[in-house]
């Protein structure tokens, strides 16, 4: 039986990645090292339409949340945080633990922030140093319009803070163009590589708070250091990386290339995502995430109360991996991910065994016509 890892991170690798896993072991202080780095800025920086130093660390993408964090807050910095859900509170408790001074404004679990939610909320905290907000929220399949939200904060208003972990690689994710001042993300989502990088970008001005702060209070996640390593003349890291993962990361951006581009890419995404949203709802099942504009294009919430650990078990047995439901939505949501090339046949397969699962778990699912499906496909470029 094949197993399908339909999880919303870590995702299936291809065979391209694999092999560049098992690429010989250079040192970190070597050309070749250096030419990887380079040719990892290069890639990046196209990819976030950007320029200035991406930072590459290990770590996971909490690690990364944090080290954005531990370099741009102070004790004592009021901080307004957006959360809709598990990861928005996490990144929340992160700035917290530092001793920042937190303005909490929440929405329930499924809906995004709008421009108009964060200029009332600016209007009565004029006097914060930075907002916190998730790009996509993994928890809910909720994406907050970033883009839109960034044109009301002013000029010299708060820094703006993304988390990115679960939207980088698999969505528009352009820091610079939308006047966000840092994000971070890592490897195992969006990006199609194992876990074990952390990423980080900033923006000119966040850069200038970084270097008038005296020191960064981590060694290991001082971003200063970073930066210094990687505009050394063969640029590298200040500590042992985690090589295997960078060539890995190599391959993976340059495969993408290969298959036409990133642009390419978030469509098929969000075609696919569209044509399992839309078979879910013929199925007679809710999505979490109302709006059709906010649903992302990475992952996906299916409601199923108090049956979703079951159905979730049911689906394990035919050999198909998927996500449960994080806090307040435990057994009420199953969360599938569409992170890597999934396309009509997974779609089929997955709808069919959802169907035998949920009927297992004592839900008769409505007859669906999956030739529907192959029209929203065929509307696209999959
Ligand atoms: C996965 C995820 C994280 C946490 O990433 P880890 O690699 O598990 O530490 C944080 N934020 C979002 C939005 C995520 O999807």
């Amino acid at each position: 039986m094949r197993r399908y890892l339909f999880t919303p991170g870590p995702v299936e690798l291809s065979e391209k990645v694999k092999r560049a896993l098992t690429i010989d072991m250079v040192s970190h202080r070597s050309r070749e090292f250096s030419s990887l780095m380079e040719r990892l800025q290069s890639k990046l920086k196209a990819l976030m339409d950007t320029d200035g130093p991406v930072l590459l660390f290990p770590g996971s993408g909490t690690f990364a949340l944090e080290a954005l964090i531990v370099n741009l807050i102070s004790e004592g910095d009021k901080v307004l945080s957006f959360s809709c859900g598990h990861f928005g509170e996490r990144f929340r408790e992160i700035v917290s633990r530092l001793g920042a001074n937190i303005v909490s404004i929440d929405k329930p679990y499924g809906e995004v922030f709008t421009k108009d939610d964060v200029t009332v909320a600016l209007e009565d905290h004029k006097d914060v140093t930075a907002i916190l907000i998730t790009h996509n929220e993994t928890s809910t399949g909720a994406v907050n319009p970033i883009e839109d939200i960034t044109k009301c904060i002013p000029e010299n208003g708060p820094l703006v803070l993304v988390d990115a972990v679960s939207s980088l690689g698999v969505m528009p994710c352009f820091p610079r163009k939308w006047r966000v001042d840092g994000i971070a993300s890592c490897s195992q989502k969006g990006l199609m590589v194992p876990p074990g990088i952390g990423i980080a970008w900033l923006s000119d001005r966040a850069w200038k708070r970084v270097y008038e702060r005296r020191t960064c209070p981590s060694y290991s996640m001082d971003f200063t250091m970073m930066r210094t390593y990687l505009e050394k003349e063969l640029p590298q890291t200040p500590a042992t990386p985690p090589v295997s993962l960078f060539f890995a990361l190599d391959a993976s951006l340059a495969e993408v290339e290969a298959e036409g581009g990133f642009e390419k890419r978030f469509q098929e995404r969000q075609l696919y995502a569209r044509a399992l949203c839309s078979a879910v709802k013929e199925c007679g099942l809710e999505l979490l995430v109302k709006e059709e504009y906010a649903r992302s294009p990475g992952v996906t919430a299916i409601c199923i109360p108090d049956k979703a650990d079951a159905v979730r078990s049911n689906l394990r047995k035919r050999g198909i991996e998927i996500a449960g439901g994080q806090g307040s939505l435990k057994n009420k949501i199953i969360r599938v991910g569409h992170y890597t090339r999934e396309s009509i046949s997974e779609l089929r397969y997955f709808i069919q065994a959802l169907r035998e699962a949920s009927q297992e778990a004592g839900i008769v699912l409505k007859e669906t016509n999956l030739d529907k499906i192959d029209n929203i496909f065929a509307g696209g470029c999959i």
